[in-house]
């Protein structure tokens, strides 16, 4: 067994606890705030275990807030997609709630400011506010429209927002300070023109709100007491908080940024992943290969090792790089307790007992998992005269410490007989075909009256009973640790690796598999855990590699 990595704290729970004890807030109420722009990943993993999980703690609620302020990226087909996958990840969401509910009410508020003289229609292009902008160690320069009558200035907007105008022609910005240090205080856009169809307001609008607008203040709409983000929006804080001071908004939220979840071997940002889908080097969004819920889903990773692997990992203010067996523990462990036992030969290779009687079937019973918590119960397997094993349990010149399958060395079938193997059948290529051996009938259940012991147990299944199948086999889907730390004339692409997928199409399965159902995982014997695939039929049944097992093979050579 692995050695149990060590947790780590969370100081947003000490802000929380902290809260509570000082009676600041009586009930907590934090947000998940998904863009609907792509399906959700394991970095929104770790937000949604951490919001929701501190709405569960401590007796509080979590919403589920679309953040839908740009209408050119965002689709009905991902709406679907985040919630199924939040509830498959064990959460409810207290609400389930819209940016795009508050727009009239961000209009109002944003209305409010131009009354209280904080914010100006402005006629200058992208470029011109780029340049009007200034740098970090330059300040910026006023805009020529800065100081528009309030009267003007209301006109202006309204008739923005009745379509008068085409879309980049105005913007309306907040009226902060130039020459702040910090960028985002410099005349920062409020509403842009946008003359596109939203999927839930269709074209109600055509001014939308921008990011650092809408979000707090869709916080401050929901009463959210910790509005928690990732570090890349420490700097928008004072604006978030520029906004909630200026407007007469019912409640004053907290924001709190922590360091988003990187692992390694994998790309998390939408835009990679979406690029990835686009361009058919993974076969979708739920490719078993993807870091997508909906891809470790469909791979046979199970919520609750996801959610342990998020409570382990802990929250900080540090960026780091998780390493992802990290996530394969957590995996294994579940699965481990969970996964019922199963015989399955990935390349197989008939065994053949010459003195086991020809029309001779045994029941095998088998124990389902020893390891789990409640009795998993037993199954039964027939045993019959031929058999599969996997190829490379035998060796014809075994090394030394070689203790599976060789001639005249006798080893045990899991759950069977101890059998010898006396000879070896090959084709005119010299191909091995088949091995014959002799089975010792006294030996039944795998221990030998005579107190003889084998070393080596080797799983197989009936050629008689066998079904077929095919198995996935998945490897990371970078070569790179950080994908992102492309070479010079490279993209993260260039890191793929041609590797990830190797699929096994001769594969022989015990008859008790053919009762799995999509999504059920089973530890294959000696093998890993493996997923029944939803593309799965009876006479082709598809299983995907979850996760591995250690070898212990490998350990010993090395
Ligand atoms: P991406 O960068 O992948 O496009 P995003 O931040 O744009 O992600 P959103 O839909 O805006 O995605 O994110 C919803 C929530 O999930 C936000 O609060 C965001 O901070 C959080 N989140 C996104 N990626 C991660 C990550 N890698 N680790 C932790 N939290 C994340
Ligand atoms: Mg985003």
């Amino acid at each position: 067994m692995e050695e149990a990595p060590k947790k780590v704290s969370n100081f947003i729970k000490d802000i929380v606890e902290d809260d509570l004890k000082t009676r600041k807030h009586t009930k907590i109420i934090t947000r998940f705030p998904p863009e609907p722009n792509g399906y959700l990943h394991l970095g929104h993993a770790k937000s949604i275990c951490l919001n929701f999980g501190l709405a569960k703690t401590y007796g509080g609620e979590c919403n589920l807030r679309f953040d839908d302020t740009n209408p050119s990226k965002e689709d009905m087909e991902y709406i679907d997609s985040i919630q199924e996958d939040i509830k498959w990840l064990g959460f409810t969401p207290t609400r389930i709630c819209y940016a795009s509910d508050y727009y009239d009410q961000l209009y109002a508020w944003a209305e409010e400011l131009i009354q209280k003289g904080l914010a100006y229609v402005c006629s200058l292009n992208t470029d011109e506010i780029r340049d009007y902008r200034g740098t970090l160690t330059a300040p910026g320069k006023n805009s020529p429209d800065r100081d528009r009558s309030i009267e003007e200035n209301l006109d202006l907007f309204r008739r923005m927002k009745n379509g008068e105008f085409k879309d980049g022609e105005y913007t309306l910005r907040a009226k902060i300070d130039m020459a702040s240090p910090n960028m985002n205080f410099r005349d920062p856009a409020i509403y842009r023109i946008k003359h596109e169809s939203h999927p839930r307001t269709g074209d109600k609008w055509c001014i939308y709100p921008m990011y650092d607008f809408a979000h707090g203040e869709s916080d401050a709409i929901e009463h959210i007491t910790h509005s928690i983000c990732t570090l890349e929006f420490e700097d928008h804080r004072p604006l978030y908080n520029w906004f909630v001071e200026h407007l007469s908004v019912p409640s004053k939220p907290r924001q709190i940024e922590f360091a988003r979840l990187n692992l390694t071997y994998t790309v998390m940002s939408k835009r990679y992943l979406l690029s990835l889908v686009k361009d058919g080097t993974v076969s979708g969004w739920d490719d078993p290969r993807m870091p997508t819920i909906c891809g470790i889903r469909r791979r046979g990773y199970p919520a609750k090792a996801l959610r342990n692997f998020c409570e382990l990992i802990g929250v900080s203010k540090a960026d780091s790089m998780v390493d992802y067996s990290l996530l394969e523990h957590c995996v294994r462990d579940v699965l481990n307790k969970e996964a019922q036992r199963r015989m399955a030969v990935l390349d197989p290779i008939k065994l053949i007992i010459e003195n086991y009687p020809e029309d001779k079937e045994e029941d095998i019973v088998c124990e389902n998992n020893t390891e789990a918590e409640a009795d998993a119960g037993t199954r039964t397997v027939k045993f019959t005269k031929e058999l599969y094993i996997e190829r490379e349990d035998f060796e014809e010149n075994p090394p030394k410490k070689w203790f599976r399958m060789a001639i005249g060395q006798e080893v045990r079938l899991k759950h069977s007989y101890y059998v010898t193997c006396k000879e070896v059948v090959k084709d005119e290529n010299g191909n091995i075909t088949a091995l014959i051996c002799t089975y010792d009938p006294e030996t039944k259940g795998g221990t030998s009256p005579d107190g003889r012991k084998v070393k080596g147990t080797i799983h197989w299944v009936s050629c008689k009973y066998a079904v077929n199948g095919t198995v996935n086999l998945y490897e990371h889907l970078f070569t790179k640790a950080n994908p992102y730390d492309a070479e010079e004339g490279k993209t993260f692409k260039d890191y793929f690796n041609n590797n990830s997928l190797t699929v096994l199409k001769n594969v022989k399965l015990e008859e008790n598999l053919l009762d799995a159902k999509p999504l059920d995982t089973f530890q294959f014997l000696r093998k890993g855990y493996y997923t029944l695939d939803k593309d799965s039929t009876k006479d082709n049944l598809i299983f995907n590699r979850t996760v591995s097992l250690k070898d212990s093979w490998e350990k010993e050579k090395k």
